[in-house]
């Protein structure tokens, strides 16, 4: 893993009684890059392999997590990882954030999509369960990946956003719905897209006179 280094070096949380993760490999990067969101997204990390050298996962469960993750990805940013309490074995931010075995071992007794949103999907990457709203899924992406997403199918298709052509499709199902007043933008994180891409979206979903509230 890539070590960068900074005129500041960043002191990792550590609050007294808690241990953080051993071998963090980036005890010089300059504060102002720790506070980059796009340093902590270049530094993911997205293997079993990294996440186990970093927390000291031994190989058999290493082993094991790789077969979740083959399914469900993994994606940590270096701040959430330097969060986790390693000396708790129910760090919450861990639970949060660390594949379990239990993700797909027993599996059989779940649902892909427990929410039911591909039953209300009229379009590819929006749900429209109630009169009044509906919800675009305008990325895959999140930079970091929750054990406990409802939308995990939804990581299985890459990290990638909704083409102009799907957010076109859309917007057409929006604009003929009058009696849509209320969307929620979602994902994956949308605030993850560039700039531009969450303007095109805003503004597209601005044009449509009956849309009163964009969340
Ligand atoms: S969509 Fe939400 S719950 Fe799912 S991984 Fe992303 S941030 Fe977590």
């Amino acid at each position: 893993m890539e070590t960068h280094s900074g005129d500041v070096a960043v002191s990792l949380r550590r609050p007294k009684g808690r241990t953080a993760p051993l071998g963090l490999p980036w005890p010089q990067v300059s504060r102002e890059q720790w506070n980059d969101y796009r340093w902590q997204l270049s530094h993911r990390i997205t293997s079993v392999d990294a996440l186990a050298e970093l927390c000291r996962i031994p190989a058999e469960e290493a082993q094991r997590l790789s077969r979740v993750t083959d399914i469900y990805r993994l994606g940590i940013t270096p701040y959430y990882l330097s969060l986790i309490r390693f000396d708790d074995p129910d760090d919450p931010i861990a639970r949060q954030c660390v594949p379990s075995a239990e993700e797909v071992f027993g599996a059989q007794d779940g649902e892909d999509d427990p929410l039911e949103e591909e039953k209300d999907m009229p379009v590819p990457g929006l749900t429209h369960r109630y009169p009044d709203r509906c919800l675009m899924v305008v990325t895959n992406f999140c930079s970091m990946y929750c054990r406990h997403c409802t939308r995990k199918r939804i990581w299985t298709l890459g990290e990638a956003a909704k083409t102009e052509f799907e957010l076109s499709k859309m917007f057409a199902y929006v604009r003929r719905h009058e009696e849509i007043r209320d969307v929620i933008v979602s994902g994956g994180d949308p605030l993850t897209l560039p700039t531009d891409r969450i303007e095109h979206i805003l503004k597209g979903l601005r044009k449509i006179s009956h849309v009163e509230i964009i969340r």
